[in-house]
């Protein structure tokens, strides 16, 4: 990778967050028991910074967190996603409110089979938040109940995602010029 431009900057990506954190807020008030929690499910590994500024600012609702790890390929001339999961949920999310937390939507097929699986053991809900919804490559009508940035294209490094294990780590978001 030669070059990478910025696309959202940390400050622009502190009040997005915080903003998103107070709706999460304010819709789950209103719908989890006295002595419920919601159950936040990150995607590892891209979702690991988005998850621990997301929970942060849901103020003081009642979060538990648990993660899985998924790794996806699409298959060739398909619409379907080879999805594996190499680390389950710890919890039993039978009965309970299931937000999942992900770096970005693209063809949206990850998401997809992520929300299938989790419905499939009866949980009382399950919404999406993610990062990043990508456009142009969607292939799946997924729900997102929570966006951070919306965006047509471009591979984006930083907050999270990474080109080849790099720039993970990075605090702002960029395009990244795979050239
Ligand atoms: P999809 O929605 O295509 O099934 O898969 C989404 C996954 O592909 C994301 O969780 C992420 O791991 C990866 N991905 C999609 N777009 C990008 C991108 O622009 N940058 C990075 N680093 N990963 C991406
Ligand atoms: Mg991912």
């Amino acid at each position: 990778m030669s070059d990478k431009t910025m696309v959202f900057t940390e400050t622009e990506i502190a009040a997005r967050v915080a903003a998103l954190g107070r709706q999460v807020r304010e819709n789950y008030e209103k719908i989890l028991a006295p002595g419920e929690q919601l159950l936040a499910v990150g995607v590892l590994n891209g979702a690991f910074i988005f998850m621990a500024d997301l929970v942060r600012a849901m103020g003081d609702l009642p979060v538990e967190v648990d993660f899985v790890r998924l790794s996806s390929y699409q298959e060739k001339d398909t619409s379907s996603a080879e999805v594996v999961m190499t680390k389950n949920i710890e919890k039993e999310i039978s009965g309970r409110h299931v937000l999942v937390v992900e770096d970005i939507a693209d063809a949206g097929l990850t998401l997809d089979w992520l929300i299938e699986f989790l419905k499939k053991r009866n949980p009382a809900s399950v919404k999406v938040a993610v990062a990043v919804d990508k456009l142009a490559r969607r292939e799946t009508q997924v729900p997102l109940d929570y966006v951070g940035f919306t965006l047509h294209d471009g591979f984006l490094v930083g907050y999270g995602l990474d080109y080849a294990e790099r720039f993970r780590t990075l605090p702002a978001i960029y395009e990244a010029r795979t050239k």
